[in-house]
């Protein structure tokens, strides 16, 4: 059953159920107020007979004004103290097969009869000769049943009618919800037909949750599309990256193979450039291997770091391989956070790389403590980046100038690489730079 029948049997059954519950109140309540009239009159009129009857001592007088005040399908009788009826007045003869009973006290009761009810009404009084005797008037509820007959006939009528806007109006009401879902189960249908990255047209004014699940939808295809793009991106900015040393690579090798192997100065040369761009290749794929591994999942191998010594001995690798001066600076013996140790070291490498490539004077590390982070700075007098690239140059494979970095032989993966290590740490990383004034970057780590 799918979810619009089912909305709609719901409605229906609980509007039916509802209906019934009325209406059998309304009919029970009407019941009990008729059966209470009718108790009441004969209570009344066995009072109002007692009165009459009170003076009157002639026996013909007494049958009279019984007979008077006999009601429509009722029985009047006086019973003595032994139970036994001295007089009977009725039309229905049938009447008298309920047994005379004496009581001394007033009551009322129903009683039936062959499917019948009747009130009755009992009521005990001084008689013309100084005996107790019981006047007890019977009356016929069938003529009051009647009516209630005819209202259950109406409440019946009334509840089949009102049936049928309750039908439609479910019926309404679950096309309206389902509508929107609808349309969603198109728009996915589409998209997964075709392959695309389409949104769903959200013309609810609502904020309900239809409207929620539906920018939620959205929000989800958008970030499925920007891995998409980005995935793409990756793969473009791949090939093409490695056409380059291919070229370089394939050209030199076709060159060797014509007349390189008689002239030695070009077999050196070509040698050499096929020798540095395969590890220009070997660089690359490296990095691009992590990068993708990065993506797909990061082991983190969370320990106690000191910065500090961490900096310290960083630099110093760096000093060794470069030449070029680090000095580490920090008003602590030991910084200490939470940290991978190896990718700590991997993001030093990666900032000390480029102060080194794109300087040429000192370079400074601090080390500290803000709020409850860990920060540390790698700051260059270098050439600086201009404006318009800072806001790209975390991205894989950018370089800010190919012509400057084609003698530094970067990637324009380094910072991509440093930015998904900070991210994994849940940290921040920021770049302050002016061209020809040089480059700090700052790495904040939650301690
Ligand atoms: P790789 O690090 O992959 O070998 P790369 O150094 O070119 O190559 P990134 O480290 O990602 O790539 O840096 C991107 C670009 O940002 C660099 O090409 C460079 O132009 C610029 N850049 C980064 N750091 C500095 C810096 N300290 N001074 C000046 N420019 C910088
Ligand atoms: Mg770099």
């Amino acid at each position: 059953m799918n979810i619009r029948s089912k909305i709609h049997l719901c409605l229906t059954v609980s509007f039916l159920l509802i209906s019934i519950v009325i209406n059998t109140s309304i009919y029970f309540l009407f019941y009990s107020i008729t059966t209470n009239d009718k108790l009441n009159h004969v209570r009344l009129q066995a009072e109002n007979i007692a009165a009459v009857l009170k003076p009157v001592s002639n026996e013909r007088y007494i049958h009279d004004i019984l007979n008077s005040r006999l009601p429509l399908n009722g029985m009047i009788r006086v019973v003595n103290e032994n139970s036994h009826a001295i007089i009977t007045v009725t039309e229905d003869e049938q009447l008298t097969n309920f047994k005379p009973a004496f009581t001394n006290s007033q009551k009322v009761e129903l009683k039936s009869m062959n499917g019948i009810q009747y009130a009755v009404s009992n009521l005990p009084i001084i008689w013309h000769n100084g005996n107790i005797m019981m006047i007890e008037v019977t009356a016929s509820l069938a003529s009051s049943y009647e009516s209630l007959k005819i209202l259950k006939l109406v409440l019946t009528v009334a509840l089949l009618i009102v049936l049928i806007p309750s039908y439609l109006a479910g019926r309404m009401l679950s096309n309206i919800m389902l509508k929107p879902i609808n349309s969603m189960i198109e728009t996915m249908e589409e998209i997964q037909r075709k392959s695309i990255f389409k949104k769903l047209e959200l013309k609810s004014q609502s904020k309900d949750e239809l409207y929620k699940l539906g920018s939620t939808f959205n929000k989800m295809m958008d970030i499925l599309a920007k891995n998409f793009e980005k995935q793409q991106q990756f793969v473009s900015d791949a090939s093409h990256e490695l056409k380059t040393p291919l070229t370089v690579i394939e050209s030199n090798a076709s060159m060797l193979k014509r007349w390189g192997m008689k002239d030695p100065a070009l077999l050196e040369e070509s040698v050499d450039a096929i020798y540095s761009e395969a590890v220009r290749m070997q660089e690359m794929t490296k990095q691009m291997l992590m990068l993708a591994n990065h993506d797909a999942e990061w082991n983190l191998d969370i320990k106690k770091v000191d910065f500090v010594s961490l900096s310290k001995e960083t630099s110093k690798l760096m000093k060794n391989a470069y030449g070029q001066h680090i000095s580490v600076y920090s008003p602590f013996d030991r910084v200490l956070g939470n940290a991978d140790r190896q990718k700590m070291k991997q993001l030093l490498f990666i900032l000390l790389d480029n102060a080194l490539k794109y300087s040429t004077s000192p370079i400074e590390l601090n080390v500290g403590y803000e709020e409850n982070d860990v920060f540390f700075t790698v700051k260059d007098y270098g050439i600086g980046i201009p404006k318009e690239d800072i806001a790209h140059i975390f991205d894989r494979f950018y370089r800010v100038d190919k012509a400057r970095n084609r003698e530094t032989g970067g990637t324009g993966l380094g910072l991509s690489i440093a930015k998904q290590i900070v991210d994994s740490h849940g940290g921040s990383i920021k770049v302050v730079s002016k061209e020809g004034e040089g480059t700090e970057f700052t790495v904040m780590l939650p301690i």
